[in-house]
């Protein structure tokens, strides 16, 4: 393999991106992301996308064994709930590369750190000057950047993405806030080089992704003048809120790899963004495809289809919820190699499903993950040979342009996986499985927990004595405190 010769002058342990083959500023590229000791990803590529610290359903043994992902994004709001009353348990790990043996994850899988989770939940209160509001598993809390500076040297993460001061869920940000995001987010920057560069020789270090916000090129102009001004040589990556704005990085940031942190919501959108030039995704919509019950059922280039232009255009997924499976023991993708399909039928999935046994949604996130590597692997080959944006045409003329909506009931949904604007509304987010009040209060004696005077926390409590216990309307009590003993005997999970 031949590498670039400004490698021999860096320090062994910093990221290169080696650009493989682009042609023209805004359009779909080949690149190498490589770091000693990890994976070499392939770009464009995706990140598998964590909840506190995991893919969701998917254990650290089936991960090793099972999912084929070189790098995974984790938020620092998933870890430290306990700031600002007590030093979150991840910052008091004393061992070399904490974050990555914390979560158990392999030694050759990339780790790119943020501050927020992807897509961020909106908080209530506003970043200031000094510090950024998170959303953690117990609320919301703010953090200073020299925090999040500290915490990121600490944890060792192999890149790490900027603060930046984005005002998530308002509808309009008026010109002088914006003037405040570029202000911040540049001062935030500066913070985190700071930082690195009082790293002594021969300890670890990380990369770093700066942000560039999803504003206009002339409201961020200071920000990104400095950013090639001063610190281009320091940053490693850059992590873009807004792929449409591509257009306005400055040309010398052009070489950089880009991770894109403007969620797309169908495959459409991300071949969108892959074909403005982005490199890196996260793909929220795979872990809820999963925990909808659906299939993802989609490859890169599409197939060939001999039918005519007038056959409705093909789904893509398929609904696990819907009665037609409840006897198919065909697998859930034809030709599929991953374990799920190779393993197992649709029957057997929709089984698990309604069993609410957690196996279902594991199979189906595991099946999920593997369609979107072949896309990706799809993505590039049609990128090397040239046929990338017939390609597309093709694909967005097959498929639906839009993943089927949700019919069948997900997993239990907990607090830090909601959008802030559901909360304080009427609507529970787990359905309510119990209506008299009198074998509720049973249920939580069985659970230890004494009726809860405050109305207020009344969901709350509801939502903990319940957990596995939906769809048990009309079922005679005493089956009810029966099944609850079970329940108590396999413990609460902790995804
Ligand atoms: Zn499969």
């Amino acid at each position: 393999m031949t590498q670039p010769a400004r490698l021999d002058q860096l320090p062994p342990e910093m990221l290169d991106f080696a650009l493989l083959k682009t042609t023209g500023t805004l359009a779909a590229r080949l690149g190498r992301l490589s770091l000693p000791g990890r994976s070499n990803i392939l770009t464009p590529a995706f990140l598998g996308n964590t909840s506190r610290g995991v893919l969701p359903h998917i254990s650290p043994d089936n991960f090793r064994k099972l999912v084929e992902l070189e790098g995974v994004y984790m938020a620092l709001e998933d870890f430290v709930e306990k700031h600002p009353q007590k030093t979150p348990p991840i910052l008091q790990f004393d061992v070399p590369d904490p974050l990555r043996r914390f979560v158990a994850l392999p030694k050759d899988t990339l780790v790119v750190l943020g501050a927020r989770r992807q897509p961020p939940i909106a908080t209530p209160m506003s970043n200031t000057n000094a510090e950024v509001t998170l959303s953690t598993s117990v609320g919301f809390r703010s953090i200073s950047s020299e925090y999040y500076t500290a915490a990121v040297r600490k944890l060792q993460p192999d890149i790490v993405v900027g603060l930046a001061d984005i005002p998530y869920g308002q509808e309009s940000i008026g010109l002088k806030r914006k003037d405040k995001m570029s202000d911040r987010t540049e001062s935030w920057l500066r913070d985190l080089i700071a930082k690195r560069a009082s790293i002594e020789q021969g300890d670890p270090r990380f990369s770093i992704f700066a942000p560039i916000l999803p504003i206009d090129r002339d409201l961020q102009s200071w920000y990104l003048e400095h950013l090639v001004d001063d610190m281009v040589d320091q940053i490693s990556g850059v992590a873009i809120y807004d792929a449409y704005l591509l257009d306005d990085l400055p040309d010398e940031l052009h070489a950089l790899p880009r991770l894109s942190c403007h969620m797309p919501a169908s495959p459409q959108e991300l071949l969108r963004q892959i074909s403005l030039g982005m490199d890196l995704f996260t793909i929220p919509f795979i872990s809820s495809a999963t925990d909808a019950g659906i299939s993802l059922d989609f490859t890169f280039p599409a197939p060939q289809s001999a039918e005519s232009d007038s056959t409705p255009r093909r789904s893509l997924g398929v609904d696990m919820w819907l009665a037609e499976h409840a006897v198919a023991v065909t697998p859930l993708t034809e030709g599929c190699a991953c374990y799920a399909c190779t393993q197992h039928h649709r029957a057997y999935i929709q089984h698990l499903l309604s069993a609410k046994e957690m196996l279902g949604w594991l199979l189906l996130q595991l099946h999920n993950h593997a369609v979107l590597s072949s896309f990706f692997a799809g993505v590039r080959a049609s990128i090397a040979a040239g046929t990338f944006d017939a390609d597309v045409a093709a694909f967005e003329a097959f498929y639906e342009p839009a993943l089927p909506a949700k019919t069948g009931q997900g997993p239990r949904v907990r607090g830090y996986q909601f959008q802030s604007a559901d909360h304080g509304h009427a609507a529970r987010k787990n359905p309510k499985a119990f209506r008299s009040l009198d074998e509720l209060a049973k249920l939580k004696a069985m659970h230890g927990q004494q009726p809860n005077r405050k109305p207020q926390m009344q969901d709350v409590i509801d939502d903990e004595a319940l957990v596995g216990l939906v769809q048990m309307e009309g079922v005679d009590p005493a089956v009810q405190l029966e099944s609850l003993k079970v329940e108590d005997a396999d413990g609460d999970d902790k995804a």
